[in-house]
């Protein structure tokens, strides 16, 4: 049983997600200011646009609409020809115009997918765009207010309820981060507030599940800015709804924020139904028409992405799967066109990527010195038979710590990774005295 479905009991978890992901463009999403606002001083990239003032008349950006389209069909999305702005209406210090430019009705993106390695399907209801808000910083007796953020071109994915477990939530939220880099349409970085989660929790019975009935509340957790935060709070959730459920009492639909020092997540404030909105056609700016030669341009945009480049690394270079999969996600996207590169100069791609994978130093060699330095070492290095001689005597010498592994504790193979490593003085190569070791001990 996973430490999961210990938390759940009788109930299943039925999740969905929100990602915001700040663009990256020159100018805003509806004014000319300079959207490099990243620690720059408060209040220093505004205008009567971002700053909500009457009369000034928004413009909208077409590289981040061009974008938006592009992470939709990234991510299988179907785009649609007619599309508007909304506004959305709501109260609050850091929307002083009373109303957020989105997107209700006619969103750019609509129903796309991401293949899991859970082998689930995660499904996304839409994409869209709107601008984000300032950013409030509560002081003791008093609330300062930064525009920097507002107007920011901000993308939202909203998935279904889509997803059964935790791990697949961010699973998705990586793969995502993944995408838009390769796609060079956001940064993602998490840290600074370019990406932001939000998730939608409520539980089931496995009755429910099997008949594929949706509770009728759900709760959402705003403002999550990691992964392990998103961890932590989802499983905070989780024990509170199941104690209300097991004493027969439904949740109510609401925000909640996850206080990290408690480990409990707080209400902030009942959420708001569509209607809450109020939302209506945005008079400022008119709808747009998108035909099929334009969206057939943007396909032919579209990069490479990375469920397909790790298949073409299989095929074209033979490469090992665990290789393909480090180099087509999170830090290992980074060396992936250093690896090609290098590889266009007849070198071994297994060894080329077990060297960029697992040897700091030689990613920031230059393409010579990284073949040079290759070719040294290739020549210095171990004959098959000594290092099984070695495997063997590391073996027979370490006997206890043999039978702790037999047993099950795994991660003393380091240990004798380590012993095999020192007897060869260097000359072997760790992640083939790892599979040997494994090999000749099972
Ligand atoms: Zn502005």
């Amino acid at each position: 049983m996973t430490d999961l479905e210990k938390l759940l009991g009788e109930y299943r978890l039925v999740l969905g997600l929100e990602i915001h992901l700040h663009l990256k463009t020159k100018t805003k999403m509806f004014c000319y200011c300079d959207a490099k606002i990243y620690d720059s001083a408060p209040n220093s990239h505004t205008c009567p646009v971002c700053l909500g003032l009457p009369g000034a008349l928004p413009i909208p950006n077409f590289e981040a609409v061009r974008k938006t389209q592009l992470l939709g069909l990234a991510l299988g999305c179907s785009l649609n020809e007619h599309t508007r702005f909304d506004r959305k209406h709501y109260s609050y210090p850091d929307l002083p115009k009373g109303y957020q430019i989105s997107q209700y009705q006619q969103p750019f993106c609509e129903s796309g997918f991401i293949e899991l390695s859970s082998g689930q399907k995660a499904d996304i209801e839409r994409i869209h765009l709107e601008e984000d808000t300032a950013k409030s910083m509560h002081k003791v007796d008093k609330t300062l207010i930064d525009f920097n953020k507002s107007g920011m071109p901000l993308v939202e994915i909203v998935t279904k309820p889509t997803f059964k477990t935790i791990d697949d939530a961010v699973e998705f939220s990586k793969r995502i981060q993944d995408a838009i880099r390769i796609l060079g349409i956001a940064d993602g970085d998490m840290e600074k507030g370019q990406m932001r989660l939000e998730a939608n929790i409520s539980l089931r019975t496995t009755e429910m599940e099997r008949e594929g009935k949706i509770p009728t509340y759900k709760v959402e957790i705003k403002n999550i800015n990691s992964f392990k935060f998103m961890e932590k709070a989802v499983k905070a959730e989780i024990i509170r709804q199941r104690g209300l459920l097991e004493n027969g009492s439904q949740p109510i639909q609401e925000n909640r924020g996850y206080d990290e020092d408690k480990n409990l997540t707080i209400s902030q404030r009942g959420k708001e139904d569509a209607h809450d909105y109020r939302y209506f056609p945005e008079p400022d700016i008119p709808p747009m028409v998108f035909d099929e030669d334009y969206f057939e341009q943007l396909r032919e945009e579209l990069p490479e992405l990375p469920s397909k480049i790790k298949t073409r690394l299989v095929s074209e270079y033979s490469l090992s799967v665990k290789n393909a999969d480090f180099l087509t996600k999170g830090q290992g996207l980074e060396l992936l066109n250093r690896f090609e590169e290098l590889c266009s100069n007849n070198l071994e791609p297994e060894k080329v990527a077990n060297l960029l994978i697992n040897k700091q130093e030689y990613r920031e060699l230059s393409s010579q010195d990284f073949i040079k330095k290759m070719q040294e070492t290739n020549s210095k290095s171990i004959d098959s038979a000594d290092l099984d001689e070695i495997i063997k005597s590391v073996v027979q010498e370490n006997s206890g710590v043999v039978s702790q592994y037999k047993l099950g504790k795994i991660s003393v193979i380091e240990f004798l990774v380590g012993q095999v490593m020192k007897k060869s003085k260097g000359t072997a190569d760790a992640l083939v005295v790892r599979d040997l070791l494994i090999g000749r001990l099972k």
